[in-house]
């Protein structure tokens, strides 16, 4: 169930002076003080409300927490005595035990209803490609979520209708049930059935929500994913999670990315890789060539001689850091293609090169292959 906002219990605007707060408090506490409404049994349980409202809203530092936290400031209730439990019934009534030990009673019941609890985080799994990991993107996305039931802003009761004081447990959340045993008087203290333990019921549900006070719904959210984030990165989406209950801050959205597999390039960290087939003629005779790069194209000098697998770098045509680092760099592989389909004249001019070179020489080919596979000859002649 969730707590009224205080400034709304009181009636009062959030910039209320402290006059404004101390005057608003005293008429509705001569309103709803029980010995003035005893035919109302709702009236203390409203009392118990504005007493509680009064007692933060007058007190500048518990204001301040309450308006930075909500109602979350006074940290998730239980407190002492808990659910359940024994209590040696000899020393009193119930109430006086617990005036003993913990001083003032059930005051408004706080503490021993659940406290506001924080909703619950969400997570979206979103696929996007190589490019947009790396100019980074906008998505709108549609998540199912709770959200606090705008019908009832959250209460769970019909529009006009406020939940009421448990008929059962009178507010406290707990009932209490005096035995007789042969060790003794007990007092056994468990959970009100009626209200759950929260101290308040609704006689009429809001129909939006059934009751609950908040309901599943679809919603668009749109995220900014950064440049530069790679697969099994999440984003988070601060308060984009699901309602809380009773006043509870939102949890958060948690965007999983994954970066699909690209056709050309593959990213190794923040730097990408491409292999780009070349003809035999530029590979001897050297060219610039354009190459695709992540944002487009780009220009390469292929030097003479340029041998299959070695890899030129395009400083900075990488992926941008997503922590704000230096760009990582682009490498292009060439790849050698040997031309087939030869024409006549073709295979005509390469035989005369090959006259020319020497036949099945490969005078430059670096690590002198065809030196050892000679060298092998001639030790098993
Ligand atoms: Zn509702
Ligand atoms: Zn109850």
């Amino acid at each position: 169930m969730a707590k009224r906002d205080y400034y709304e219990v009181l009636g009062v605007e959030k910039g209320a002076s402290q006059d404004e707060i101390k005057k608003a408090f005293r008429k509705l506490a001569r309103k709803y003080h029980p010995d003035m409404n005893k035919e109302d049994p709702s009236a203390e349980g409203k009392f118990k409300e504005i007493n509680e409202a009064y007692e933060v809203l007058s007190d500048p530092e518990k204001r301040r927490r309450y308006d930075q936290f909500g109602h979350a400031a006074q940290g998730p209730a239980g407190g002492p005595g808990g659910m359940g439990g024994w209590d040696f019934g000899d020393f009193g009534s119930f109430d006086s035990i617990f005036d003993m030990f913990f001083g003032g009673g059930f005051g408004g019941g706080r503490t021993t209803r659940p406290g506001p609890e924080r909703g619950a985080d969400l997570r979206y799994d979103l696929n996007i490609s190589l490019e947009e990991a790396a100019s980074g993107l906008e998505r709108e996305l549609e998540v199912m979520r709770l959200e606090t039931c705008s019908t009832c802003g959250g209460t769970g009761a019909k529009p006009g209708t406020l939940p009421v004081t448990c008929p059962v447990c009178g507010g406290r959340g707990q009932t209490t049930q005096v035995r007789n045993t042969a060790f003794g008087r007990f007092t056994s203290i468990t959970t009100c059935p009626r209200c759950g333990g929260e101290g308040r019921v609704i006689e009429s549900p809001c129909q939006a929500c059934q009751g609950r006070g908040r309901a599943r719904k679809r919603k668009k959210i749109r995220v900014r994913i950064p440049a530069g984030v790679d697969s099994g990165m999440r984003v988070r989406v601060a308060g984009e999670g699901e309602a809380g209950a009773r006043g509870g801050p939102p949890g958060d959205l948690f965007v999983f990315i994954t970066v699909r597999p690209h056709e050309i390039f593959q990213r190794d960290g923040n730097d990408i890789v491409c292999e780009i087939p070349i003809s035999i003629w530029q590979a001897a005779l050297g060219d610039d060539i354009e190459v695709p790069a992540i944002d487009g194209r780009a220009s390469l000098h292929i030097p003479e001689g340029a041998q299959t697998g070695t890899a030129f770098c395009l400083r900075g045509k990488g992926i941008p850091d997503v922590h704000g680092g230096a760009r990582g760099d682009q490498y292009v592989r060439v790849r050698v293609v040997t031309p087939t389909r030869l024409a006549d004249r073709e295979k005509e001019l390469i035989r005369e090169l090959a006259r020319l070179r020497g036949a099945h020489k490969a005078d430059d080919e670096p690590r002198g292959f065809f030196k050892k596979v000679r060298d092998a000859w001639e030790r098993h002649a």
